[in-house]
């Protein structure tokens, strides 16, 4: 269902809330998004802005009948436990007044694993099905270390597997999220080897490619070398999969997503297009100051500090802060609907120049402008690798087994 905002960019229905509790990291990971001062800014996301936020949201035309609040970026576990339980029971509270009894809201909190103790095992089996955690782990030490230290330069590593280790004690299902480094695109059989001790408990299992080492990169040697490296590696976790199948790995999500858009029913199957994955309000990124972005993530000022007057407010893609501007207010904004009619733009340069669109979950509208200067082009290494060498492997290992 889509609210039309008063202009004609369809809006919502807001699927996800995405909250910064605290931009604040007791690690210093260093392929991390955020910047350094962020990550030492101990500020939390009041309470009462927490209230503002599902007072608005709630009470508004852009949420339909399910919705995700998610707490991510920073490490939210710097926060007491006693601040998401206040948090979910006053959101709970807000819902019971606004919405039908239909009404599905879910929570989850994604965490780098090294605080994780019995009290937060208790305060997530206390919520059973409505709190779920995420934990992010590279694989085995030799390679989640070469990264993820922190700022001490110590390895965090241990403490992120005591952490999963605790949650499996407890008999609490989780969700990981691996950073593959170059490093371990050497290692495919270790990675996903490492992961399969805690398959029993690990519901989704997402990894994302650390690809910096190309992006800077205008090299296309380089780049097709990378390339030759992703596919190797795809085939090797396809391969180990299928040749032990009796052995339980983790479901990987990269790859069951894929498998959706290829044989899922048209009607009843989540979109995950380019031009679904990034429909406006369809995600709501909200920092520990209320200020909003939407789209997808990784739209912070912070994170976006090179294209800060992209719209001429020194504000970068921030389309408002939730304290001092309504919904409607936000949705109706003549930034808002510029920032959509951009990635329009490029999603339409897509569809006419790539024969991988229907394949493509985009989100690669800015790196276009930060090459290129524009939004309307089509094809950057970044398709090359993230989406044309991921769905050729994955096609040709299907024919192959076929
Ligand atoms: S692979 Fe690149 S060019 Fe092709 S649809 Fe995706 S973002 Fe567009």
């Amino acid at each position: 269902m889509n609210r039309l905002s008063e202009g004609n960019i369809p809006v919502g229905p807001v699927e996800m809330v995405v909250l910064q509790s605290t931009s604040f990291c007791n690690l210093n990971c260093s392929y991390c998004y955020l910047s350094e001062e962020s990550r030492r800014n101990k500020s939390a996301m009041a309470i009462s802005t927490i209230e503002t936020i599902f007072e608005k949201l709630l009470s508004s035309r852009y949420v339909d009948k399910t919705l995700r609040v998610s707490w991510h970026s920073g490490e939210p576990l710097i926060l007491k436990p006693s601040y998401y339980r206040e948090a979910i029971e006053r959101i709970l509270k807000i819902r019971d007044y606004y919405c039908l009894s239909d009404f599905n809201i879910r929570f989850d909190i994604q965490t780098n694993g090294t605080l994780i103790n019995q009290e937060w095992c208790d305060l997530i089996n206390e919520y059973g099905e409505l709190l779920t955690i995420g934990v992010s782990c590279d694989g085995p030490a030799s390679l989640h270390d070469l990264y993820r230290k922190n700022w001490s330069g110590k390895p965090s590593h241990t403490l992120t597997q005591q952490g999963m280790q605790l949650l499996c004690e407890n008999g609490i299902d989780f969700d990981v999220i691996a950073v593959v480094s170059p490093e371990s695109l050497e290692h495919p059989v270790e990675f996903l080897e490492y992961f399969s001790r805690f398959s029993k408990y690990i519901r989704e299992f997402h990894f994302n490619l650390h690809d910096e080492i190309f992006i800077d990169s205008e090299d296309s040697k380089k780049i097709e070398s990378y390339a030759n490296k992703y596919d190797l590696f795809l085939r090797s976790l396809l391969n180990e999969i299928s040749k032990h199948e009796n052995k339980k790995f983790p479901q990987i999500r990269n790859f069951s997503i894929f498998y959706n858009m290829l044989f899922g029913e048209a009607n009843g199957r989540q979109k995950y297009d380019a031009r679904s994955m990034s429909k406006p309000f369809k995600t709501l990124s909200i920092e520990a100051n209320g200020d909003l972005t939407t789209f997808y993530a990784g739209l912070t000022v912070d994170e976006c500090k090179d294209l800060k007057d992209l719209y001429g407010d020194g504000k970068g893609l921030v389309v408002g802060n939730v304290l001092n501007a309504s919904l409607d207010e936000i949705a109706n904004s003549t930034k808002l609907q510029k920032i959509a009619s951009d990635f329009e733009a490029s999603h339409r340069a897509c569809e006419a120049g790539c024969e991988y669109f229907n394949l493509c979950s985009g989100g690669y509208n800015l790196i276009k402008f930060r090459r290129f200067e524009r939004f309307n082009v089509a094809q950057t290494p970044e398709c090359l690798i993230h989406v044309k060498t991921f769905a050729n492997t994955l096609l040709s290992h299907l024919n192959e087994s076929n």
